[in-house]
């Protein structure tokens, strides 16, 4: 059993592989409905309009965005949330879909880029060739 700390609350609890305490997570299930009821009729909001309105703290409610478990259909992003990589604005998960194809590819190289790359031979000093004039 693992003691950590509630991502939410703060406080410490037993952690059966989450970081956030029951009483949060039962808090947050709650929250996500009210969000989710509120995006559903004002399509085209911001967190700070939603955190407002719905008295849902904006922390949870970026959290169930970075979850993939809300969308924002907001057309310029309102700079809720951002690309991990490369900052652009998203409205949902922790990457853009530019930066999640790049991610996969790169896990694929990885796999066989894992030999050390060869040393090159020393490149063949031509600095002393002589002139003929
Ligand atoms: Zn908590
Ligand atoms: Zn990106």
């Amino acid at each position: 059993m693992n003691i950590v700390q509630c991502t939410y609350c703060k406080k410490p609890f037993t952690s059966l592989g989450g970081r956030i305490c029951p009483a949060c997570n039962e808090q947050i299930d709650k929250d996500f409905i009210t969000v989710r009821d509120y995006i559903y009729e004002h399509k085209h909001s911001n967190i700070d309009r939603i955190a407002k309105e719905t008295e849902v703290s904006k922390q949870i409610i970026i959290h169930l965005l970075k979850e993939g478990r809300l969308i924002i259909d907001s057309p310029d992003g309102d700079g809720m949330l951002t690309c991990e990589m490369c900052k652009k604005p998203i409205n949902t998960g922790r990457l853009c879909k530019d930066c999640t194809g790049k991610v996969s590819s790169s896990m694929d190289k990885n796999v066989t880029a894992n030999k050390k790359p060869e040393e090159k031979p020393p490149e063949p000093n031509l600095k002393g060739t002589a002139k003929i004039s």
